[in-house]
């Protein structure tokens, strides 16, 4: 498969990955619900079981076995405010969420900007409250998520030419798979990847072992000497040049 093809089925899996979140609603019918416990857990939400439903809700705590009257609000559906950076700059859009979504710092979400008609999946970088920056909230308790796009970025690449490194820049979707051993091609350099350095700090370097773009920090790699017919050099003014090669 040439370079042309690979790049065809990394776009085509790039959009295969633009999944729908699970809002996960909870609905009042169900066995099991999280609300605050008046014995143990008076601030946070634990899981109880659903002894009785409908108007009059009784449920018992899985953690202390306490059974108390609760109840359970249906969730309400809010607009919260996302600052999105893609490379140097930053744009701001609406997420639409329910007052029982929560957003975890290193998630990956959708962003749906229903009124710019727009989709953005982001890592989520930073979360504010009014009060503080934390690491996971729920929604009604969000100022302001802070993400980075996926859907574009740009890859770094380090490539080592005997004892000297250039470095180059690759821009590709999110989803472009980078395979470890294989050849790849970024400002008219021909090079092979070697290592590859994750965003969550871990190293690969076994060959075959596969990374997309959006977990990448850095790519290691050699230059790679061209084997056979150069893109862009036609057979012509390649002739009389292969003896050196
Ligand atoms: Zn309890």
């Amino acid at each position: 498969m040439n370079n042309k093809a690979i790049e065809n089925k990394n776009q085509l899996h790039s959009v295969n990955y633009l999944h729908t979140p699970d809002n996960g609603i909870i609905e009042n019918m169900n066995d099991e619900v999280e609300v605050v416990c008046p014995s143990c857990s008076p601030k946070i939400e634990v899981p109880h079981d659903v002894l009785k439903s409908g108007q009059n809700v009784v449920v018992q705590c899985q953690e202390c076995g306490s059974v108390h009257p609760t109840t359970i609000e249906k969730p309400k559906k809010l607009d919260v405010k996302v600052i999105i950076s893609r490379e140097e700059e930053s744009f701001t859009c609406t997420h639409r969420m329910t007052s029982e979504d929560a957003v975890i710092v290193d998630d990956e979400i959708i962003i749906d900007d229903e009124e710019n008609d727009e989709v953005y999946p982001i890592i989520v970088t930073a979360i504010d409250t009014d009060e503080k920056r934390v690491n996971a909230a729920m929604a009604p308790d969000i100022n302001t998520i802070w993400g980075r796009a996926i859907d574009e970025v740009i890859v770094r690449i380090s490539v080592h030419k005997g004892r000297k490194t250039q470095a180059l820049e690759k821009r590709v979707p999110g989803g472009y798979e980078f395979t470890i051993g294989n050849s790849e091609k970024a400002e008219q350099t021909d090079f092979r990847i070697t290592k590859i350095k994750k965003r969550d700090g871990s190293f690969l370097s076994s060959r075959g072992s596969v990374v997309e773009a959006k977990d990448i920090k850095r790519i290691f790699a050699d230059e790679a000497r061209r084997q056979g017919w150069g893109e862009g050099r036609t057979a012509w003014s390649m002739k009389g040049k292969r003896q050196g090669w």
